[in-house]
């Protein structure tokens, strides 16, 4: 398919291809304008319009180049908060010999080291909103080039469209996406059972009811549209996770065995 239909045209979306990403998210600017949705044609339009913001910018520093080299499955793993990505991630990543990297916990263990990029981390994290994709693709790049498996579940990335552009121009497109459907109330059931479990002093501090809403409104705002990008591109197997953890599992590793 053709990105050119999927992001649909730059002028009547709404009313020409309502099922384009234009035509779903585009923003209607004084009823005039259907294009706040931006979108390069290819990877090579997109570096060279985001000199026209950015004149210094060289996305190419924030991979190693040796990542694009390892020719690794990528497999990313999508869902709002609580949807259970690390716990069905960490039993997929046992048994299919993956390696699992969360986006989440490439974070908070910068956090942990209590760099300056960790303790600007922190501030977007207490506030359940996207951390800058720089640090984001940086963290996540070097930790792909580190590890030895063939194939990667990334948890938690990519969470706005302008970290799939980014990061499938940079590296390459993932095998598959696979997207964790869930319902609010069972998310927020689920953070509030994680909470009570760990101990007060290993507790997230964004494990409480209120940043639990505003992380909810994030992923509605920013990773929706992502996960629409991904399934217009026909990449994008949706799972219900609102099962308990074995039923959700037994469906998910039918997408491995494959
Ligand atoms: P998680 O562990 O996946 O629930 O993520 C916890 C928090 O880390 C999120 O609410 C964001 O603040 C931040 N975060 C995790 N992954 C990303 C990402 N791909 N992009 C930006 N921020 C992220």
């Amino acid at each position: 398919m053709k990105w050119r239909e999927v992001i649909g045209p730059t002028s009547g979306a709404k009313e020409k291809a309502a099922e384009t990403l234009r035509g779903m998210f585009g923003a209607v600017v004084d009823g005039l304008s259907e294009n706040g949705f931006h979108g390069s044609d290819s990877p090579q339009s997109a570096e060279r319009e985001i000199h026209f913001f950015f004149k210094d910018f060289d996305m190419t520093r924030m991979i190693p180049p040796t990542v694009k080299q390892q020719e690794k499955d990528i497999v990313f793993i999508l869902g709002g908060p609580g949807s259970g990505k690390g716990t069905q991630c960490a039993k997929l990543s046992e048994e299919f010999k993956l390696a699992h990297l969360s986006t989440g916990d490439l974070l908070r263990a910068e956090v942990a080291k209590g760099t300056e990029e960790g303790k600007a981390a922190a501030g977007f994290m207490k506030e359940g909103k996207l951390v800058p994709l720089e640090l984001v693709i940086r963290l996540l790049g070097q930790a792909i080039e580190s590890t030895d498996k063939r194939a990667v579940l990334v948890d938690g990335f990519p969470r706005s469209v302008e970290q799939v552009i980014k990061f499938e121009s940079m590296v390459r497109p993932c095998k598959v996406a696979v997207f964790f459907e869930c319902s609010e109330q069972v998310m927020l059931k689920r953070i509030m059972k994680r909470a009570s479990e760990t101990p007060p002093a290993q507790r997230r501090p964004d494990d409480n009811p209120e940043v639990a809403s505003k992380r909810f409104r994030t992923f509605k705002i920013e990773s929706e549209p992502a996960i629409a990008l991904l399934k217009a591109a026909g990449r994008l197997v949706t799972v219900s996770s609102e099962a308990d953890v074995s039923s959700v599992h037994k469906q998910l590793r039918q997408l491995f065995l494959i």
